[in-house]
């Protein structure tokens, strides 16, 4: 089983270029967002308190999205291995992360990190809010709280990985095919 994480800000891109790898390697797909938006969507309890935190573009608390990792990840036995998406977002989420992957014998072959800049990650949110109806892509405010929130809690990861030998980067600033491209040479490798 191969398992990546999919990294990068908001708008990077992450879900299309995972839908992709999705095909072609036969992975099963865990975005947390998704996810999130599934319990939203269902009106749970997890999905009430998710709500407010997104659409005001904060992180959900770890506990609630590693227990949501978790249960995909023992519900899918029989995959190829998995593509996360959106995860872990904070250290506290890839250190927990790292325990639990290994009390399952699993482990994390590559992590993925698309690389655009904030005025790109500002236009592809814009247009994005004219495609998919998402509260948290509706504002500039907003927008500009998730890219803060990427730099501060998110990006550390990057050393954290590094640390690991398991940090690769591709530039997302061309096409879905050229990145996609770039993704695929590097899984083949990994
Ligand atoms: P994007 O990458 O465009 O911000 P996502 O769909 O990955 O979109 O995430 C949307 C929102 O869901 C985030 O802004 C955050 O509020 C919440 N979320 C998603 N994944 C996590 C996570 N791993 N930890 C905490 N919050 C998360």
């Amino acid at each position: 089983m191969k398992h990546f994480i999919i990294f990068g800000p908001p708008g990077a891109g992450k879900g299309t270029q995972a839908k992709l790898m999705v095909e072609k390697y036969n992975l099963r797909h865990i975005s947390t967002g998704d996810l999130l938006r599934a319990e939203i969507k269902a009106g749970t309890k997890l999905g009430k308190i998710a709500k407010a935190l997104i659409d005001d573009g904060n992180l959900v608390p770890d506990e609630i999205v590693l227990r949501m990792v978790s249960n995909e990840i023992v519900q899918n036995p029989d995959v190829s291995g998995f593509v996360f998406d959106g995860f872990p977002r904070t250290t506290t989420q890839a250190s927990s992360f790292d325990y639990h992957l290994k009390s399952l014998g699993m482990d994390v072959n590559g992590v993925i990190s698309i690389i655009i800049s904030d005025d790109t990650v500002r236009d592809r949110i814009h247009h994005r809010a004219l495609i998919e109806d998402r509260k948290d892509d509706m504002n500039d405010e907003i927008i500009q709280n998730r890219i803060v929130t990427y730099h501060s809690k998110t990006e550390p990861l990057i050393d954290y990985y590094k640390k690991q030998g398991k940090y690769h980067e591709i530039d997302g600033e061309g096409t879905i095919e050229e990145i996609f491209d770039k993704i695929s040479l590097l899984i083949e490798m990994l």
